[in-house]
């Protein structure tokens, strides 16, 4: 019997489940999704997780603060699973030359409602005493925002996705995006073709393999990221909050029980490597210069003891900014990619994107013209404006 879908969804991720679960809530027809290795095994299952709301761009703002409102509320929202959210507040850290871009990104947050606050450094201290401060030079503070889960949402999209209809399919491998004339058909899968009339490729860095054979445009570098995580001190007391400090260009987020996580601001600092399925080793020297970092800013917490080291890969667009939406060169072609390692928190906004613009051809909640994928080739990089625009914060 032929195997047949409406709509075809490449990728576990939690940008594919995520679509995949918008979608069957929105009674979209049939949808099978395929994942190759397994549910958040890739960057998904390794991410830090940050939910915050601090964007330059104000439509990926909007997208933010429909994933907080979903990733705070999930299980009256979903009804399935969990997101594994914890509100611990969210504290930009500043340099000098990055004050007025900040004020600027804050000011823009507290138009669109966001509870966001543009802080003095004696501020900052009377949030977190136990910082060192003497080279901030001043702070932006969002009390609402904090840090989930990759793999417990993935996975409880899926879940949520599966009791609504959805058939997920996990072990195939999509090898190609089948098509006619300039109109999709389909997929070929290592276990056969399944014919459909839409196909949304949301496969991280494995994206753009599946368009070349379209001629179509997607540049991507994966990047290879260290990841530490420390035992806080016994005597350190309470946890931190999830603090990005763009002055050290590190992050550091508070994990369970006495732990630390610690990771890189810079999307292109880590070694490029195509094999993004592989678990490798830690980079020590990376390793080394985040507890450094960690140390410097929280005074005493050179004793914290070393509890374990991972890495994975950001995919990294030429701008750090996503393409998502429509594929103009192939009728019923959709990706979304490039996320640049801050897609997580974006994932639940971007998927109810993905079912508006499939189900309705438009989405009303961003304009989504300046993601699109066209703008690689068109030389028309989306860099938002002064300051850090055009780095993620991760
Ligand atoms: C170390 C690290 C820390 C991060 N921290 C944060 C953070 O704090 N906050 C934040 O917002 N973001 C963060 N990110 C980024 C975020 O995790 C990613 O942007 C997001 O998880 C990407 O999800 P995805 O679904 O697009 O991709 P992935 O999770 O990579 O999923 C793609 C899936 O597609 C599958 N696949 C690929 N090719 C095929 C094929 N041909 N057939 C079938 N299946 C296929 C893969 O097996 C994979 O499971 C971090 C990322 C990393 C690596």
């Amino acid at each position: 019997m032929a195997d047949t879908a409406d709509i075809v969804v490449v990728g576990g991720g939690v940008h594919g489940a995520s679509t995949a679960w918008h979608l069957a809530k929105r009674g979209a027809g049939k949808i099978v999704l395929i994942e190759k290795d397994g549910i958040a095994s890739g960057a998904s299952g390794w991410s830090s997780a940050i939910v915050r709301m601090h964007y330059t761009l104000e439509s990926l703002v909007k997208v933010t603060m429909y994933g907080r409102e979903m990733y705070g509320n999930w299980s009256d929202i979903v009804g399935v699973g969990e997101s594994g959210f914890r509100k611990t507040g969210f504290l930009v850290l500043f340099p000098e030359a990055e004050l007025e871009h900040g004020h600027e990104v804050v000011k823009m947050q507290q138009r669109l409602g966001i509870d966001a606050q543009y802080i003095s450094v004696d501020e900052v201290g009377e949030i977190e005493p136990r910082l060192v401060r003497d080279d901030v030079a001043a702070g932006a503070w969002e009390p609402e925002s904090g840090h989930a889960d990759g793999s417990t949402v993935a996975n409880s999209f899926i879940a949520a996705a599966r009791e609504l209809g959805v058939d997920v399919r996990v072990g195939p491998e999509v090898l190609g995006v089948t098509s006619e004339g300039s109109k999709v058909t389909g997929v070929e899968t290592s276990e056969g073709v399944i014919s459909a009339d839409t196909v949304i490729v949301e496969a991280g860095f494995r994206t753009s393999a599946l368009l070349v054979p379209h001629g179509i445009e997607l540049p991507i570098t994966p990047v290879r990221h260290a990841i530490a995580v420390v035992e806080r001190t016994p005597d350190f007391g309470d946890i931190h909050p999830v603090v990005s400090d763009r002055v050290a260009r590190a992050y550091y987020r508070p994990e369970r029980g006495t732990l630390a996580l610690l990771g890189e601001h810079d999307p292109m600092r880590g070694p490029i490597d195509e094999e993004v399925e592989a678990t490798k080793p830690p980079i020590l020297d990376e390793e080394v210069s985040l507890m450094e970092r960690f140390a410097h800013r929280f005074p005493g917490q050179e004793m914290a003891s070393k509890m374990q080291g991972y890495t994975g890969v950001y995919d990294c667009s030429p701008d750090f900014q996503p393409a998502f939406g429509r594929v103009q060169a192939l009728d019923g072609l959709f990706v979304g990619a490039g996320f640049s390692g801050h897609g997580f928190k974006l994932s639940p906004g971007i998927g109810k994107i993905m079912s508006d613009l499939v189900v309705d051809g438009s989405t009303d909640m961003i304009d989504v013209r300046p993601f699109r994928i066209e703008r690689f080739a068109e030389d028309d990089l989306l860099l938002g404006g002064e300051g850090y625009a055009n780095r993620s914060l991760a």
